[in-house]
């Protein structure tokens, strides 16, 4: 089964004890990777309204310097924060990793009236390492989302960015907040109903190695008789703010912190970081 396993799938203790009962039929992926793209875009069922990604992306319009340049997105997905940005007015340039994913983006956005298509752009790029020959007035990144980098890849990250800042321009990324409360559920199940009526499961694991909070998830179907039986993990560490905030000054931006005025589930800070002119 070795043959099966995606590179950078982690192999969660949930993971484990599924794979050792699925025997042949067992395949892990990592829930990001293209292998688990069907499976992502059932679950985020990225088709319809999302109250939340409306509201997020109002806030982030709040911090986005007027000006006629265009915005940033990174780590795009399939979209959740690019349609409420494009439905604001604004142009979009959308990057992210997954090929599927851009894909999903691209087929959505040529449904959309031809006015919003002339307002985005969509592109595969890893975030960590990207070149355009323009410069964005913001570059945004939905919150959460930068605990999908380590350390040499936001290092990369706030390299590209300065690069492509226009002057006066705001880098602005959501980050959620560690949860200190080790009093709470280690360990959860939740039962999930894709957008095409697939039962999964989702199984949520928190640990602290050092003075970290990582996140496992393991997503797989309801059904565990499937086969195949896609198994989707992913590891979070979730970022101590204090260490961005570090890491953008050690990069050369003035940075200032503020709360995300979204309406999300947990506890996000909005961080703003520009380059001194
Ligand atoms: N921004 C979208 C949203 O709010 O729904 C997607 C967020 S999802 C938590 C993380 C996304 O980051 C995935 O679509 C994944 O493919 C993408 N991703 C992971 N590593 C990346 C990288 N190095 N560069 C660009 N995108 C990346």
């Amino acid at each position: 089964m070795s043959d099966q396993l995606a590179q950078d799938a982690v192999r969660t203790t949930r993971a484990d004890v599924l794979l050792a009962s699925a025997g042949e039929r067992g395949i892990l992926c990592d829930y990001y990777s293209e292998t688990a793209a069907e499976i992502y875009r059932d679950i985020m069922d990225d088709e319809g309204e999302d109250t939340g990604a409306i509201s997020e992306a109002q806030e982030f319009a709040n911090h986005i310097p007027a000006g006629s340049a265009p915005v940033l997105e990174l780590a795009a997905g399939a979209g959740r924060l690019t349609f409420p940005l494009l439905d604001l007015g604004l142009e979009i340039t959308a990057l992210e990793l997954s090929a599927k994913m851009v894909a999903t983006l691209s087929k959505r956005l040529a449904e959309a009236p031809a006015e919003v298509q002339a307002r985005c752009t969509a592109v595969v790029g890893d975030m960590a390492d990207f070149a355009f020959d323009q410069q964005f007035r913001a570059v945004i990144i939905s919150p959460g989302t930068i605990a999908v980098l380590d350390d040499e890849g936001r290092a990369g990250l706030y390299a590209s960015v300065r690069k492509h800042l226009a002057p006066g321009g705001q880098f602005l990324v959501g980050v959620g907040q560690q949860n200190p409360n080790k009093d709470e559920p280690l360990e959860r199940f939740q039962d999930l109903t894709g957008a095409s009526g697939r039962e999964y499961v989702l199984h949520h694991q928190r640990w602290f190695p050092g003075d970290e909070e990582v996140h496992d998830i393991t997503i797989y179907p309801a059904d565990e008789t499937a086969d195949p039986f896609l198994i989707c993990t992913h590891r979070m560490r979730i970022p101590n703010m204090d260490r961005i905030v570090r890491e953008c000054e050690a990069a050369g931006f003035d940075v200032t912190v503020q709360h995300f005025a979204g309406k999300l589930p947990q506890d996000v800070l909005l961080l703003k970081a520009s380059v001194p002119a």
